[in-house]
């Protein structure tokens, strides 16, 4: 068993949504950032590379790299999936909390899971989303951003 930690942390700019989960969560304002921005699929991204003993996202998909500008975070995680599959270890379960002061994520957590479970072929109860608040403290609480963690294992097959 091997187990991965990810965390990740974006900033809100100029726009009109948030991409979290591979969910677009409507928003007054969106992301700052070379890819989508999808902060939650970028923690469970650098979890799985983690677990894995591949280092991490920025190695592998580089923000100086026109390639990755706008990019689909689901593509992103797919790539590492399957970079994981190659080397025949299996994702058994992963559990993702995201911290923003808003907006309010609830409505939009189930479809979140779907989404995941999919990407990682997982059945349902495999993948776990959580929202919090920071009570109003720090970078999140001021709303300046949106952070997130992930924690998944693996089995070597
Ligand atoms: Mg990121």
């Amino acid at each position: 068993m091997r187990v991965g930690h990810g965390f990740d942390v974006h900033a809100f700019g100029p726009g009109d949504g948030l991409m979290l989960c591979g969910i677009k969560v409507p928003f007054d304002r969106a992301f700052v950032a070379h890819s989508d921005g999808d902060v939650a699929l970028h923690a469970l991204t650098d979890a799985l590379l983690g677990a894995a003993g591949l280092g991490d996202i920025g190695r592998h998909f580089p923000d100086t790299d026109e390639a990755w500008r706008g990019a689909d975070s689901r593509v992103l995680l797919r790539t590492v999936v399957n970079m994981l599959h190659e080397r025949a270890l299996t994702v058994n379960n992963a559990d993702l909390t995201i911290v923003a002061q808003a907006p309010k994520l609830a409505p939009f957590i189930d479809r979140m899971c779907e989404c995941v479970q999919a990407d990682l072929a997982l059945a349902p109860g495999y993948v776990n989303v959580k929202a919090t608040t920071s009570e109003q403290l720090g970078f999140t609480g001021r709303g300046e951003g949106v952070a997130a963690f992930a924690v998944i294992t693996l089995s070597d097959r």
